[in-house]
């Protein structure tokens, strides 16, 4: 086992011992077995999508097989791969997306499933044009909208709505190089045609039909994912929350929700309320019920409940590894298929819940929204029973948390801004211009999104924490998601306090505003959140968002899902680093474009970068480039 890239993390060492101690497995232990990973799929040039192959080339020019079987040459097999990654990402963003939507589709007044913000119901569905969207009966009208957003996934015409969002001389780059997405699923499917044997071949051309399917996931189904959840469960407002594997308590029932789908979770933590299961996890010896989460199921749930963060990414099998947790609660997306065998050398049981997402191994238990909370019912009931099989002598909970403020949504951001707006100038409440105002004076040099997973090619966080760290000190207001914000929250960034971490400019932004200089903004789909939030602000001042001093980053990176995000991310304008180097480097044909040649049509381009420190430094000089274009 090699722990060295766990050094940043305080609890990882005793948790690894633990593992090894209880004969358990963790990912460590599957890397190493792994040896050297191999350097055609590295480069890219693999190829298996016919049956023809496998097809390998080289990914040195002039050496080695140039082409495969087919003929296609290492600038087509990268192009091809790299497009499916955004097409897989695409995907498990929409089809999320999709069940929030059903979901709405199935909301009534007596609930479980019901509108909690009428008037985000009632804002969207003017912005679509749904006539008398301020009158409607409120079910009638959410139920229209849900249908108008099932149309968004396969539309025969027009493009995704949410692109009105955006300033006209970004919607103009996407008309101009037909890169507006029409229908998500369209997309999806039109990418997975183009990539398929003996048809696309062109590098640019498969290049172009990627950014398009990654626009209808950041521009529609993370969008919709977004604000449509937020619609059924509540926007975010700030909120205190905790992080870190010590939330998990000894003395109550602990259960572990982790995925994605905050569907089934906010009926858990519902049915988690209930003062019956409470006493009956008081007449097993527990002390009540401990809800905790891991990833954007935990983030979706910390963001509207302040339900506490286990952990990260990586973090998954040490939850376990505690022998504190009674059910893994499993949805889709993000869940390693080792759990339901790390669970079983505890007495943890391992619960999965979606058929999209059934994970062999214990148990399966199909939720749908007709069954939501009879569903949440069972599996804390199944929790609560399991309490007494503890065994106390495998209980080891780290001693570790941080005080953490989370819920930074758009709205919340804005009711912040409020705060500091004069109401004697003409300046109008409601809107981000405080935030414009101090990044064209020079308060704050810019902005950056820091996105994304973990991934044990790196060290755990570190590059996360310290592309943060570096950041605010330089005046970089920072939002975060997914499981940077995780990090972020467990490094005690999400804190007022953190403002002693910053530049002057920032602090005072923070004091002022009151708010941390790193700012939760939610899940993985609500990176909608932050391309929203920049839109507004680039609005504010009539340009483009690719003139404004702002840049995207995933330091860990490694879903499919992070691909499409860092897609749709260039494509809205803005600049993205990646600490990971994606698997493109065996196409320098395909990596210029990524790198340098698609600044030229969107205004923006991907940076790799894989030191932070390196990488921050790249971040500054990019900032006050662009701040010096626009004469700032
Ligand atoms: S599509 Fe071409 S390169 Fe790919 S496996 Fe088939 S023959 Fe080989
Ligand atoms: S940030 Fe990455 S690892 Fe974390 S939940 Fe999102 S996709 Fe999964």
């Amino acid at each position: 086992m090699s722990n060295e890239i766990l050094n940043y993390d305080k609890v990882a060492e005793a948790s690894l011992a633990k593992a090894k101690r209880d004969g358990a497995e963790t990912m460590w232990d599957r890397k190493a077995a792994q040896k050297t990973q191999c350097g055609f799929g590295e480069a890219g040039v693999c190829c298996r999508i016919c049956a023809m192959g496998p097809c390998r080339v080289s990914p040195v020019p002039g050496k080695g097989a140039e082409r495969g079987i087919c003929g296609a040459n290492a600038d087509t097999i990268v192009a091809r791969n790299f497009a499916r990654m955004i097409a897989g990402g695409a995907s498990a963003h929409s089809d999320h997306a999709r069940d929030i939507v059903h979901a709405m589709h199935a909301t009534k007044a007596e609930g479980p499933f019901k509108i909690r913000d009428e008037a985000k119901l009632r804002r969207i569905s003017a912005e679509w044009g749904i006539e008398g969207a301020d009158t409607k009966e409120t079910y009638a009208l959410a139920h229209e909208l849900a249908e108008m957003a099932l149309g968004e996934f396969g539309k025969p015409f027009g493009t995704q709505r949410f692109l009105k969002r955006a300033p006209q001389a970004r919607q103009d780059v996407w008309e101009r190089e037909d890169i507006a997405p029409r229908a998500i699923d369209m997309e999806v499917t039109t990418l997975m045609h183009s990539t398929h044997m003996g048809c696309a071949s062109d590098y640019e051309s498969i290049f172009r039909r990627g950014m398009r399917t990654g626009m209808a996931d950041g521009w529609g189904g993370s969008m919709i994912g977004t604000e449509f959840s937020d619609i059924l469960y509540g926007t975010p407002t700030a909120k205190a929350s905790s992080s870190n594997l010590g939330v998990i308590d000894k003395d109550q029932v602990n259960i572990l929700i982790h995925g994605h789908d905050p569907n089934l979770a906010e009926m858990i933590v519902l049915a988690a309320e209930n003062p019956e299961f409470i006493e009956m996890a008081k007449a097993k010896g527990a002390k009540g019920i401990n809800i905790v989460g891991m990833c954007c199921t935990g983030n979706e749930m910390t963001m509207r409940h302040g339900i506490k963060i286990a952990g990260n990414f990586y973090q998954q099998e040490m939850c376990i590894i505690t022998g504190a947790i009674e059910a893994v609660v499993v949805d889709v997306q993000c869940i390693f298929p080792a759990l339901p065998a790390l669970a079983k050398k505890y007495h943890t049981r391992f619960i999965s819940t979606s058929e999209k997402a059934k994970i062999a191994g214990d148990m399966f238990i199909k939720f749908s929204e007709a069954t939501g909370l009879d569903n949440a019912n069972e599996i804390i009931k199944i929790a609560v029973e399991n309490f007494p099989n503890r065994d106390a002598s495998k209980v080891e909970i780290p001693d570790i948390k941080q005080d953490t403020l989370v819920g930074y949504s758009v709205e919340a951001i804005i009711d912040h801004l409020d705060k500091v707006v004069n109401t004697n100038t003409s300046d109008a409440m409601g809107t981000v211009k405080p935030l414009t105002d101090v990044i064209y004076a020079g308060v704050i040099r810019g902005a950056a999104g820091v996105v994304g997973c973990n991934n044990p090619k790196v060290e755990h966080d570190y590059a996360h924490v310290t592309v943060l760290k570096e950041l605010i000190k330089r005046d970089v207001i920072c939002v975060v998601t997914g499981c940077a914000a995780q990090a972020a929250a467990k490094a005690g960034l999400l804190t007022l306090e953190a403002k002693e971490m910053c530049g002057r400019g920032l602090k005072e932004v923070c004091e002022r505003v009151n708010i941390p200089p790193v700012l939760h903004m939610g899940s993985c789909v609500d990176i909608s959140r932050i391309l929203h939030l920049v839109n507004l602000c680039a609005d504010v001042k009539g340009i483009d968002p690719a003139l404004l001093p702002v840049v995207g980053i995933a330091p860990e990176w490694m879903s499919e899902k992070a691909v499409a995000i860092a897609n749709y991310v260039v494509g809205s304008g803005i600049n993205t680093y990646l600490g990971i180097i994606p698997q493109v480097l065996g196409s320098p044909n395909f990596t210029k474009l990524m790198t340098e040649d698609c600044q030229e049509f969107l205004g923006a381009h991907f940076v790799f970068e894989k030191d932070p420190l390196v990488m921050v430094d790249k971040i500054m000089v990019d900032l006050e480039d662009k701040r010096t274009a626009l004469g700032i």
